[in-house]
């Protein structure tokens, strides 16, 4: 079910989220409810005591079928975990550069361990591609980014992790439903109480499913009858694989590839990402595939174009198995690191080329300035948060195209002084 937000401007997003609390924290359903925490919604005026918080959530857990003595067994001794708390409300300074991200996503490690899981499973991920048809190297890179393999798995209680946010954290109510669907999985006799251990927002095993993911998706594959996807490999990519299929997954596709822009003219306002075009009309419009071999056999999609630095970095045309990659985890970054690491893994890592590594990126308070000034000078970026997301790129165009700049709305320096000077000329 992961909730479908914008698509965040991804180095932000990574930075944000994924970073700062570990790799395990970067999991479907997670992003979407972790981006939606800087949304905040405002805390209650008055504070439950956690007691009186827990009897409540105790009757509604029993109407919801789950038992007193799962209920009781489950919430024995628990109290709100502060470092859960700590980790909701962190808002770090710096975001990290997108190639920075893909340097570490796409490791010479990851690529090796990668290719070796591909060849020790190769029986199982075959199994699994019949049933499921999606392809290995996918999922083996789902699984590394993940949890590394099932290294990363988390450590924490997810039923104090969820409780703690559904208590304290900001959007309660998307908490409180995870952590409803956490008690049934417990009750359904899956895993057992102190084998359920997950990031601090609830994500879980070597997928990094949210509660409400797993009971949607989860598979068990190797056939012991437990949805193992903590300790089971076997049922961690089968579980991966049932999510990507359902999320539209094109058996044996490309996700997309990089393409060269005209030099000249080139109107980068097409790649919003609302855009999307056949892959014809983007070749009509001048846009040549950085190999010519990716263009081949591709005819019946739809393609987006994205620049996941601005005008002055790489260009990808995405087609559908990226916007599947972004079911499971709702980030530009992440999925381009998804397919590329497939890529890599099957051989063929295409370095990007030309990321604007003197391009620093924005604090957030200097994104918070941009998203002012932006306003200020009547382009509407919404409430400034810090957040670059659809409306603030979309304002940031409105202003490159006022000033004559490429309207690849991508905020950075140069953008944020082209805004001080012009609302400094300003009567
Ligand atoms: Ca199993």
């Amino acid at each position: 079910m992961p909730a479908r937000l914008p698509l965040f401007f991804a180095a932000i997003c990574i930075s944000l989220f994924t970073y700062q609390a570990g790799a395990s924290t970067s999991s479907p359903v997670v992003t979407p409810a972790i981006s939606a925490i800087t949304q905040t919604s405002p805390a209650p005026l008055t504070q439950q005591s956690f007691a009186q918080w827990r009897a409540a959530l105790r009757m509604e857990a029993l109407n919801q079928g789950i038992t007193p003595l799962l209920f009781e067994q489950a919430f024995a001794g628990l109290s709100p975990d502060p470092q859960v708390l700590a980790a909701d409300q962190s808002q770090p300074e710096f975001s990290r550069p997108v190639w920075e991200y893909l340097d570490s996503a796409v490791s010479s490690w990851r690529v090796a361990r990668g290719k070796a899981l591909l060849a020790e499973h190769a029986k199982t991920l075959q199994a699994i591609e019949e049933r499921f048809q999606v392809d290995p190297s996918v999922l083996v890179a789902v699984w590394g980014m993940e949890s590394s393999f099932g290294r990363q798995i988390g450590s924490k209680n997810v039923i104090r992790s969820l409780a703690t946010l559904a208590y304290e954290g900001r959007r309660s109510d998307f908490w409180r439903g995870q952590l409803i669907a956490a008690l049934h999985i417990l009750q359904e006799g899956d895993i057992a109480i102190n084998g359920m251990i997950g990031s601090w927002a609830g994500a879980m095993g070597q997928t990094q499913f949210m509660p409400s993911t797993y009971r949607q998706y989860a598979i068990d594959f190797d056939g012991d009858g437990r949805r193992d996807i903590w300790g089971s490999s076997a049922d961690a990519l089968a579980s991966a694989a049932n999510y990507l299929r359902l999320s539209g997954w094109q058996h044996q596709q490309s996700w997309g590839f990089e393409v060269q822009l005209p030099t000249r003219g080139f109107d980068y306002a097409l790649a919003d990402g609302e855009h999307s075009m056949s892959l014809q009309q983007w070749l009509d419009l001048g846009v040549i595939p950085r190999d010519s071999s990716d263009a081949r056999n591709i005819t019946q999609d739809v393609a987006t174009l994205f620049l996941p630095s601005g005008h002055q970095g790489p260009a990808y045309l995405l087609l559908n198995n990226f916007r599947s990659i972004l079911k499971y985890n709702n980030s530009t970054s992440y999925a381009l690191a998804i397919g590329l690491l497939a890529n890599a893994l099957q051989g063929d890592y295409r370095v990007p080329s030309n990321w604007p590594k003197h391009d620093r990126m924005l604090s957030r308070q200097e994104r918070i300035e941009l998203q002012t000034l932006l306003n200020q000078l009547g382009f509407d970026s919404g409430k400034p948060d810090g957040i670059i997301g659809v409306n603030s790129r979309q304002a940031v165009r409105g202003f490159q195209k006022t000033q004559g700049l490429p309207a690849d709305g991508y905020p950075n320096e140069a953008i944020l002084n082209s805004l001080r000077r012009v609302a400094a000329q300003r009567p």
